[in-house]
């Protein structure tokens, strides 16, 4: 068969599709998605979506007529139940069966969920909430109301951009996180205090090293008469043994990708679908990409979970497809929005040895030590508005950034990774130096 079928219609996956037109392939393209919904911006769910009625429309990934302009059949709110690898199909959950020459998983991840004994027997609580999807989004911009209590279980950026969100509207927000601090598997230390101190003077009460035992239940007041037994948390009780009356909990706490269908077909699974740098897995006619796929990148393996990352992959895989080998050649980055902070990262921060931090305005009372932040006096709270950026260094080179509100940092510190380059730590940590000056 000619045809190339695509399994999940989100950013990765929507992407090859029109990539794979724009290479100039001749073939038939599927692009199945098991939402009922055309492909559409995840990252707004956390963000304006959330916090006004931008309209679905708005969220579209691409105009609905184009698909069929550019020839790609979008089959969305089906579910790709199996894959006959051998004879190449795969069978819809409504019973179809379509034929493939090449197979591409797209499928993304899905949220981790509380345990059974958080949550309790019944499993499924009305007022407990994951965000990944708009379904999810919608029922959240429904049930949240101003002056409720929400408790955020998770300090990751969908926790955070969500308490930001629950902030604006009015709500009491409790954040609790099991780590000792907020973004323990993402960012530094010095990156997690800007934001922790953000939400904080925001209102946002966070309480980390804090676990959450149980939730405690009761039935929804609404279901009692029909005898739906539809059951809602009413309160948290926290590791310490705090116990907090909660209206709305969102669980945050991370994702796992979904490789369901890649383990039907036996691919060789470790933290996603395992990839060459071509994307190609251990099936020769199937390629993941986007979340699901755990690739091949300068010499290590890298599973990320980004929108950037999923539109890169998209282009190395229509390239692979068309037998025109490119490599995986942007530098990865990522933004999160919260309250009125735009945060910019850029480059892989894993494996870092220190971090420089550049303030924004030179404070004579601020007696940090940029170079060895650990000696940071921090009678001066860590702020976007005390600091512009923080540089990752592994040893003599740099390797990451993360900037707050500072596009410049953003761009230049992007463009020096990529090209290998690593300005100075005393230059980067002096304010008074612009960046645009420093000559590497
Ligand atoms: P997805 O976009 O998750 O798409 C996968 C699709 O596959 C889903 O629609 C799923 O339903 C479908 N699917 C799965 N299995 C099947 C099947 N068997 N049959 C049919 N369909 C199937 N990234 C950023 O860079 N910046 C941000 O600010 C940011 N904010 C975010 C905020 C939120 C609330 C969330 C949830 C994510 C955010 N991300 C952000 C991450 C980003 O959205 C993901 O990295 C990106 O969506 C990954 O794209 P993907 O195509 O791999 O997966």
């Amino acid at each position: 068969s000619d045809s190339t079928i695509i399994i999940g219609a989100g950013h990765a996956g929507t992407a090859l599709a029109f990539r794979l037109r724009d290479l100039g392939y001749e073939g038939d393209v599927v692009l199945v998605g098991e939402e009922p919904h055309h492909p559409y911006h995840r990252p707004l769910l956390s963000k304006a979506y959330l916090l006004s009625d931008v309209a679905d429309e708005a969220l579209h990934l691409k105009a609905p007529d184009l698909y069929a302009s550019r020839r790609i059949t979008l089959r969305s709110g089906v579910r790709v139940a199996d894959i006959d690898a051998r004879n190449q199909f795969v069978h819809l959950a409504n019973g179809e069966i379509l034929p493939y020459g090449r197979l591409v998983l797209a499928t993304g991840s899905r949220p981790r969920m509380l345990t059974s004994s958080q949550v309790g027997a019944t499993g499924e609580l009305a007022n407990v909430h994951v965000l990944r999807d708009l379904n999810h989004a919608r029922r959240l911009r429904d049930a949240w109301m101003p002056g409720q209590h929400l408790l955020v279980v998770g300090g990751g950026y969908v926790g955070l951009e969500a308490a930001a969100v629950a902030r604006d509207l009015g709500m009491q927000v409790t954040l609790i996180e099991n780590s000792d601090r907020i973004l323990s598997r993402v960012a530094c230390a010095q990156t997690a205090e800007v934001l922790q101190s953000m939400h904080q003077s925001r209102g946002v009460r966070i309480l980390t090293s804090t676990g959450l035992k149980c939730l405690e239940t009761s039935p929804k007041g609404a279901d009692m008469q029909t005898q739906t037994q539809a059951m809602c948390a009413t309160a948290a009780i926290l590791d310490s043994g705090e116990r907090l009356m909660v209206d709305q909990v969102l669980v945050g706490i991370g994702v796992t990708p979904s490789v369901d269908l890649a383990r039907m077909v036996d691919l060789v699974i470790d933290n996603g679908v395992v990839t060459d740098e071509r994307l190609r897995t251990s099936n020769p006619h199937i390629l993941a990409i986007g979340d699901c796929a755990n690739f091949a990148w300068q010499g290590r393996r890298v599973r990320l979970e980004s929108v950037p990352n999923a539109l890169e992959m998209a282009d190395v895989a229509a390239h692979t497809l068309m037998e025109r080998p490119k490599g995986y050649s942007a530098l990865p980055w990522f933004w999160s929005d919260q309250y009125d902070l735009k945060l910019q990262m850029a480059g892989l921060n894993t494996g870092y040895t220190h971090v420089v931090v550049r303030p924004r305005v030179q404070k004579e009372a601020d007696t940090a030590d940029p170079v060895h932040p650990d000696h940071t006096d921090h009678t001066t709270a860590l702020t976007p508005g005390v600091i512009s950026s923080v540089w990752y260094f592994r040893n003599q080179t740099l390797i990451a950034v993360d900037a707050f509100n500072d596009a410049r940092a953003f761009m230049l510190g992007k463009r020096w990774i990529a090209a290998g380059l690593s300005p100075m730590p005393e230059d980067l940590a002096d304010p008074a130096i612009p960046l645009s000056s420093l000559s590497l």
